[in-house]
């Protein structure tokens, strides 16, 4: 490289937007965040993604993928003061919290990167544009305000979801609610939706958050609006709305999972999957098209090892192939205790199990797969719907029951498993509540070509398409993501 050129590249550099992403050290949260910074950075801007050290050691795989590839994202590992919050060191990611009632400290020691966050940003050329970070981390509002740039918020949701969070928190609707039986309505949402306090998003009660929710409401009141993982002409109705009802503007830049066009991308999210992709992919290249189910429950859910034995006795009747993805041994050990004995050997031949990570993208695309039994995270839900294929539902806590609600009511691309009882996280389940036969019927519901279930794969298969649209050349996220970048750091937009 001429010093010439050296010099129009430093040029280029000193003029290009640069967008500091603060995710929220858990799997489902960070995932998207790094899907984010690779489209910024394709899209033109400089990206800082703020980590750290242990949390970069897990995302190695896209770290070095981001570098090989020569994207422009600085990755920035702060150190994390676990031990000064009370938490054992080390302890930097939501899936490493021994105890519910730990997560306040969690968040504290989240907010002690404000310090070391605001030293590193002052160094910086060219200086932030705009600050995007979870919602959950309130206090890099502060941070905008300094540099006098505006904050969007993230956190992973869908827009249907975002309106229902946003009203309950608005209107204080779990407060006074002591019937567990009770409806909930959702004053101003466009669409019916009732569901039961459990089954709303932030019904958990975790010890002394209280005060760090407010401030995150405050904060998001304030900020200058919210990136959201979906597209426009899956939630059109619903992004309206919530504009219409925050007064904040949404900008959908999703699905952002689909960046990852590569086999060596796709396998490189998340954690180091458990499996080799290789031997995942000549799995599912045996199989016959549209044939197998996929079977995960993301990063953060605990199902009672008795209903994940009750849960495989169920995909056994139903005698379809599967891919199986379990976490359990983390926690137990004793196979025995998840899985019905003999199990493995009976479906060996139409049965994949991986135990740990899994690369779920690589797999849910393949076109073996033809449906998805799903726990309703929102990364989740949206990779399936890329896939273009239907869904079985098995929400188990947080927003993921709005998210079935979305899948089965409105987008009609699903199945409800019919869970009834909320598995909180961190709260350990110890029934079972979704029988065998209930997983046979939904699997074969699903699998075994029926009138009702083509019509939502075709419907599905809809929505994969204007997925893909959504996000090439001169699509609706595609452009968004343009207008992103070109407005944020112009001094007008910089908010409070
Ligand atoms: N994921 C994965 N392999 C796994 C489990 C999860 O790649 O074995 C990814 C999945 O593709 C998704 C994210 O982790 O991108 C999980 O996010 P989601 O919102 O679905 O659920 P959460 O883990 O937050 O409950």
């Amino acid at each position: 490289v001429s010093a010439g050129q050296a010099l129009t590249d430093n040029q280029e550099a000193s003029e290009r937007k640069h967008f500091v992403l603060v995710p929220l050290m858990a799997q489902g949260h960070t995932i998207p965040m790094t899907d984010m910074a690779r489209l910024l950075a394709e899209h033109g801007a400089q990206v800082s993604f703020i980590t750290t050290p242990v949390n970069a050691t897990r995302m190695a795989g896209f770290i070095n993928h981001a570098q090989a590839t020569g994207l422009t994202i600085q990755f920035v590992k702060l150190n994390f003061p676990a031990v000064e919050f009370g938490l054992p060191n080390g302890c930097e990611n939501a899936d490493m919290i021994q105890s519910r009632d730990l997560y306040k400290n969690f968040m504290e020691a989240c907010a002690a990167l404000r310090e070391p966050l605001t030293a590193y940003l002052r160094q910086q050329h060219p200086s932030p544009s705009c600050i995007i970070s979870d919602m959950s981390h309130w206090w890099t509002a502060d941070i905008a305000r300094e540099f006098g740039i505006p904050r969007l918020t993230f956190n992973g949701f869908c827009t249907f979801a975002s309106l229902v969070r946003y009203i309950i928190a608005r209107d204080n609707l779990l407060e006074h609610v002591e019937d567990e039986n009770e409806l909930i309505n959702f004053p101003g949402f466009p669409t019916p939706l009732q569901l039961t306090k459990e089954k709303c998003p932030g019904s958990l009660s975790v010890y002394g958050l209280e005060q760090i929710r407010k401030n995150i409401y405050e904060e998001e009141m304030r900020s200058s609006g919210v990136v959201i993982n979906s597209f426009q002409e899956l939630e059109t109705l619903y992004i309206e709305s919530f504009e219409h009802i925050t007064g904040k503007k949404v900008w959908t830049v999703g699905p952002m999972c689909l960046c990852n066009q590569d086999i060596n991308a796709m396998a490189a999210r998340g954690n180091k999957a458990s499996m080799d992709e290789a031997q995942c992919l000549r799995w599912l290249d045996s199989m016959k098209p549209g044939s197998v189910t996929f079977v995960s429950f993301g990063s953060l859910a605990c199902t009672a090892p008795r209903q994940l034995v009750e849960l495989g006795l169920g995909l056994e009747a139903s005698k379809k192939p599967f891919v199986w993805v379990i976490k359990a041994g983390d926690k137990f050990p004793q196979v025995e205790e998840w899985l019905a004995e003999g199990f493995e050997e009976r479906v060996k031949d139409r049965g994949l199990i991986i135990r740990g990570w899994a690369p779920q993208v690589l797999i849910l695309w393949h076109k073996a797969i033809g449906g998805f039994m799903t726990h309703c995270g929102w990364n989740s839900t949206i990779e399936g719907i890329c896939a273009g294929i239907p869904m079985i539902t098995w929400p188990h806590f947080a927003e993921q029951f709005v998210n079935e609600r979305l899948v089965v009511d409105v987008l009609k691309t699903g199945v409800e498993i019919g869970v009834k009882a909320v598995t909180q996280w961190g709260q350990e389940q110890t029934e079972v509540t979704v029988t065998r036969d209930a997983v046979e019927k939904a699997v074969s519901k699903l699998m075994d070509g029926g009138e009702a279930a083509e019509e939502m794969r075709t419907r599905a298969k809809e929505f994969g398409v204007k997925a893909r649209k959504a996000l090439e050349e001169g699509g609706s996220s595609y452009n968004n993501i343009n207008i992103l970048i070109q407005e944020m750091g112009n001094q007008a937009n910089a908010s409070g």
